[in-house]
């Protein structure tokens, strides 16, 4: 696993970056992570991550973040707009605000980094050393996520994938938290949520905040590189839905009217990954029951007409919670995802 051990902690230097705000002062505060990068651009340049805090007296800290994966947009779009309407006065406690996590990625509209293609969600527990993507993870690992009690980091499918709206946790060792993190997720206000299963949880941000003992929620709203009205509205109510759940702001999370539909991702045989190389047809829509057996996608081959496309068919029942988005598909993407309908 990646979390930090004493021994570890001994042997790290200190960060090399340095924040224009003070996290523990009243009021509200927008500034920069300032992170040295000399580059051809810039000799004695540095990146300049934006980044808002507000405190109002005593109370939780929550820590929300958007633009871990730079083309992942409902999450960076919603705390833009939270940072220019929510007020320290509005709250009790602390929200520390990031929407873009990753910035070069951001700035770029790549899901990694452009400098050191770092993938931020793979990059945990980080390196003060390291490659850019890596001296930003450790920043979080050993300065942000020790601050806070609540973390919540908005992801989506970004260019390559697209998901049916979800908010989602993890199985954890400490029951008790697990439970809080499935009720923050409940919170949020997402017509679905997933417990979800990865495939290489070591490095991700989740696992580093869920070790350090906080309550993390994370989500999957829509993807494709781009937003929609809807998962904007998803995204929105969940960012005030969250700091509610965490007691930061007042009021009860709003709600969706219908039953939410509870999903889980128990294994690995979740995934539907492409052995063949062309162009992708999903035979069933995102939201789609599927019973195991079913034909869910062709593909195609490209390199000659008249011959047979490869069928993709579930290894499993259950919802299409996530697909790919671009027609063109190569050996090793994920196909699809089905998950578990928890009745
Ligand atoms: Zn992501």
């Amino acid at each position: 696993m990646n979390h930090s051990t004493p021994a570890r902690e001994a042997t790290l230097r200190d960060t090399t970056i340095t924040p224009t705000v003070d996290f523990d002062r009243e009021g509200t505060q927008y500034g920069f992570l300032k992170l040295p990068y000399s580059s051809d651009q810039s000799a004695w340049g540095c990146i300049m991550i934006p980044v808002t805090v507000l405190k109002n007296g005593d109370g939780p800290t929550a820590l929300l973040t958007g633009g871990n994966h730079g083309d992942e947009y409902e999450g960076i779009t919603a705390l833009l707009k939270l940072t220019q309407t929510l007020k320290a006065e509005d709250i009790q406690g602390r929200v520390i605000i990031v929407p873009a996590m990753n910035y070069p990625a951001v700035c770029s509209g790549t899901r990694t980094s452009p400098i050191d293609k770092g993938n931020m969600n793979r990059a945990f527990p980080g390196d003060p050393q390291g490659s850019i993507t890596e001296r930003i993870a450790d920043y979080f690992q050993r300065y942000l996520i020790p601050q806070c009690d609540y973390a919540l980091d908005i992801h989506s499918g970004g260019k390559t994938l697209d998901f049916i709206p979800f908010s989602a946790a993890h199985r954890l060792p400490d029951k008790k938290q697990e439970a809080l993190c499935i009720e923050g997720a409940r919170c949020f206000g997402t017509p679905a949520t997933m417990i979800m299963f990865e495939l290489d949880a070591d490095s991700l941000y989740d696992t580093a905040v869920e070790s350090q003992g906080k309550v993390f929620v994370t989500t999957e709203l829509r993807g494709g590189g781009t937003t929609t009205p809807d998962s904007m509205r998803l995204a929105d109510t969940g960012v005030s839905n969250f700091l509610k759940f965490a007691g930061i702001l007042p009021g009860k999370p709003v709600l969706p009217d219908a039953p939410v539909m509870q999903l889980d991702m128990p294994d690995a045989s979740c995934y539907v990954i492409s052995t063949h190389k062309g162009i992708l047809e999903l035979t069933r829509n995102l939201g789609d029951t599927v019973i195991k057996g079913d034909l869910i996608a062709r593909i195609h081959p490209l390199e000659r007409t008249g011959t047979e496309p490869a069928e993709y068919h579930a290894q499993r029942s259950g919802i299409l919670a996530a697909r790919r988005y671009p027609a063109l598909a190569d050996m090793g993407d994920t196909l699809a995802v089905i998950a578990d309908l928890i009745p």
